[in-house]
């Protein structure tokens, strides 16, 4: 680990994994600006820190010109639509923050002299070709598919990340997340294990796409968090994977959520959605060298912890506040 980090600002930081981190840097010891438009993000994911003098909260769109008064020591760009049901609704937005957003949060950061960290994700790779994914795979993306402006908008914001990097000598860091869940998910986001879990808490059928045997690896949101933070602190500027490769048909994630749930639920199946992958593995070799990282929780803890908070959210209104 280098020098001592002191001043975070944290774009799409109202959002399930920016909250996370929100706490996290709090926990450390930074003062965090938690930057966020609230498009697909909820205040009450943050709401716990509201009386933290070293917490503030910017309703901004990064997409926009960002003024930051005073030091900032690392800048962390985590806004984006990030579900598919949500890019799909949003697809000019997810587009621009992928694009305008990285471009003004880079820029914040070359004015302050600060570290960038760029939230990149799995779906660069898109519907890949190589099993299980490494850093140096480029991917299988339909640019002109629905998915398409998620997958790009993501794939320029790590082209525009490394051309900071080598013309301005910014120092950037790329992660590319893969499936992570946790507490602070939205229960109607799309994504599957919301719709799974919260299926099967109000005993409704489980809605599984295909016929269930695309897989995806699951990750509990504090080991992404770790990682995040390990990387930040690294030298490495190329992406680094961080998922957990335990790996696992969506059908057999949802028959796993059904018995922790305790639901007698059937499954039924439903369209796969166009351009959906049919394989999901990290490799985390890089980060296991680089960072010292791999996950520490295992399935049934992380999916418990979740499950205890969408039990409290169940009866709560659905959608967060949308401006
Ligand atoms: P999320 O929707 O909960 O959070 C995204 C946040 O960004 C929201 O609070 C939203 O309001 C905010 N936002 C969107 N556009 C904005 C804009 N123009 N200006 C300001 N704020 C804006 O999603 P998440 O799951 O927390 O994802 C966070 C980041 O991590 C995203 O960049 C996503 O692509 C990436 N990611 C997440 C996953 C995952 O499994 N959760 C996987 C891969 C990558």
């Amino acid at each position: 680990m280098s020098q001592q980090l002191q001043r975070a600002v944290i774009t799409g930081g109202a959002g399930f994994l920016g909250s996370h981190l929100c706490d996290r840097f709090l926990a450390e010891g930074w003062e965090v600006v938690c930057m966020d438009n609230l498009i697909t993000g909820d205040l009450r994911n943050i709401e716990h820190l509201s009386g933290n003098p070293r917490f503030h909260f910017f309703h901004q769109d990064v997409t926009e010109f960002i003024h930051v008064p005073g030091s900032v020591d690392a800048v962390l760009h985590f806004a984006s639509p990030a579900s598919p049901l949500d890019y799909l609704e949003l697809p000019i937005q997810t587009l621009k923050v992928g694009a305008l957003g990285t471009h003004k949060a880079l820029g914040l950061a070359r004015e302050k002299g600060a570290r960038f960290l760029l939230a990149s994700t799995s779906e660069c790779y898109g519907d890949p070709l190589v099993h299980p994914q490494r850093e140096d795979y480029w991917g299988n993306v339909n640019p002109v598919g629905p998915r398409g402006v998620y997958d790009e908008a993501k794939r320029f914001a790590e082209a525009m990340t490394m051309a900071y990097h080598r013309y301005h000598k910014l120092r950037t860091r790329i992660v590319r997340i893969f499936n992570t869940y946790g507490p602070r998910m939205r229960l109607n986001d799309g994504r599957a294990l919301p719709a799974f879990m919260s299926q099967a808490l109000r005993g409704e059928p489980i809605t599984v796409f295909g016929d269930g045997s695309q897989t995806r690896s699951f990750c509990y949101v504090d080991d992404l968090v770790e990682g995040i933070y390990r990387l930040l602190h690294s030298d490495e500027a190329y992406p680094v994977n961080i998922g957990n490769p335990n790996e696992m048909t969506i059908k057999e994630f949802a028959e796993r959520i059904t018995r922790l749930v305790g639901s007698n639920s059937s499954i039924i199946y439903q369209e796969l959605p166009v351009d959906d992958p049919k394989q999901r593995r990290p490799d985390i070799s890089k980060a296991k060298r680089l960072l010292g990282w791999e996950p520490r929780f295992d399935l049934d803890t992380g999916l418990a912890r979740t499950l205890s908070y969408f039990r409290e959210r169940l009866d709560a209104p659905l959608r967060g506040p949308r401006v």
